[in-house]
């Protein structure tokens, strides 16, 4: 990572011998006292980056700010880079394309990664963004035909706008007793069933901290009554415009109960994820082994399939024979869908399998997303929260790195 050549750099009389050890090999530099540990270096000389035998020296602690295991290869490349006055070699940069963004659901090419780094985000997006959801019920009253688990249940699945989860504390880490404004929500619901039969249903939840003044984050929450907030549909044509339903009472029947929502994420439960789905798949590359595609079909065939190729193939006059145009060789054009199909037909007429000449691969570095909310958050926020984690997560990664090999210098261990 860039962070890992950080600091203003100083010179420093030490050289250290590259040796190794048994957590591989660190590299140390010296760094000005008080510098910026996360600026990046404009062109690091050679002497700051140092291997060290970590056995028998010890590095004074004002001195070393940036430390990192890497193979012996990985370190190697690195110094050369370092020279050159390169910070990072092979450095890559995911960028983010969007194709398609609503609150409900978004579509994007994340490229310029691999697949660990796609996966890391799509399972942060389900297990790990936080939300807020109803985690604790005291029924009072129910004479329902549902039992009071049941609809414990169905409440926990309601979504709530979760837009200041942010902002609240989990109920574990807050300073209160029970549970606060800061940490929860409370609602209560009190219904009976009329003459005609009643359903229940997400609207009867009432938010007992609506008061914006005195519960500013509290009072933002609220079910999501709907699955597309943009169009709120007509109660008399479709049943389910009043809400989630929760039960169906009959005249006399009765539910009384208070339901306490807490921040949580995906991973304690499944209701506090703020995706209903989040796929990703690699980009198809398509291409061709024109070589036996030259010598198994006949010239007419091939100068009727130049004209399918939509400019992702030219014609050489001198042997007549199909070649990649340079739009195809420099990404701006590919194969369709109707040039394939086409060019198997050919091939099958002439006695060949396509998949000896057609090859279909993906590209290990596009990965075209598709994420839905809940309706928690947004699902462009749900992309950018996800991302918020996993930086999180690297950062107390490294500092918890960055404190343990220290505690290990201090203590003489290497
Ligand atoms: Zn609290």
């Amino acid at each position: 990572m860039e962070e890992h050549y950080s600091g203003r750099a100083q010179p420093g009389p030490e050289t250290f011998e590259s040796t190794g050890n048994d957590l591989r090999e660190y590299i140390v530099y010296r760094e000005a006292p008080g510098a910026s540990p996360c600026a990046p270096i404009k062109q690091p000389p050679s002497y700051q980056f140092k291997p060290i035998n970590w056995k028998t020296r010890k590095v004074d602690r004002q001195n070393l700010t940036v430390y990192f295991s890497l193979s012996r290869t990985e370190a190697s490349t690195r110094l050369k880079a370092a020279t050159r006055g390169q910070a990072m070699p092979n450095a890559r940069f995911p960028t983010l394309e969007l194709s398609e963004c609503t609150d409900e659901s978004l579509k994007f090419v994340l490229s310029r990664t691999d697949a660990s780094v796609a996966n890391a985000l799509r399972r942060v997006m389900i297990a790990e963004v936080p939300t807020i959801a109803i985690d604790l019920v005291n029924i009072s009253f129910n004479s329902s035909p549902l039992h009071d688990e049941f609809i414990a249940h169905r409440l926990g699945m309601i979504p709530l706008v979760s837009d200041k989860a942010a902002d609240m504390n989990y109920t574990r880490d807050c300073e209160c007793e029970d549970f606060c404004d800061l940490c929860a929500v409370v609602f209560q619901m009190d219904v009976e069933g009329q003459v005609e039969g009643t359903t229940v249903t997400s609207q009867h939840l009432q938010n007992v901290w609506f008061d914006p003044d005195t519960y500013p984050r509290a009072s933002t929450v609220e079910p999501v009554h709907w699955s597309c907030g943009a169009e709120h549909p007509d109660p008399a044509l479709d049943a389910s415009a009043s809400g989630i339903i929760i039960a169906k009472l009959k005249a006399g029947q009765r539910i009384k109960l208070e339901a306490i929502a807490r921040k949580g994420i995906g991973k304690e439960h499944a209701k506090w994820s703020p995706v209903a789905t989040v796929s990703y798949k690699s980009e198809p590359v398509v291409s061709l082994r024109l070589d036996e595609l030259n010598n198994r079909l006949e010239v007419a065939q091939r100068q009727e399939l130049l004209k399918w190729s939509d400019g992702a193939l030219k014609w050489d006059a001198r042997t007549n024979k199909l070649e990649y145009d340079d739009a195809f060789k420099y990404g701006r054009t590919a194969l369709s869908n109707d040039f394939v199909r086409k060019c198997g037909e050919m091939l099958v007429q002439v006695g060949s399998h396509p998949s000896e000449v057609i090859l279909l691969n993906n590209d290990p570095s596009r990965f075209e997303f598709f994420v839905e909310s809940t309706g928690a958050i947004s699902a462009p926020v749900v992309v950018v929260n996800a991302i918020s984690v996993l930086r999180n997560k690297l950062q107390e990664l490294q500092t918890s790195l960055r404190a343990e090999t220290l505690d290990r210098v201090e203590h003489g261990l290497y």
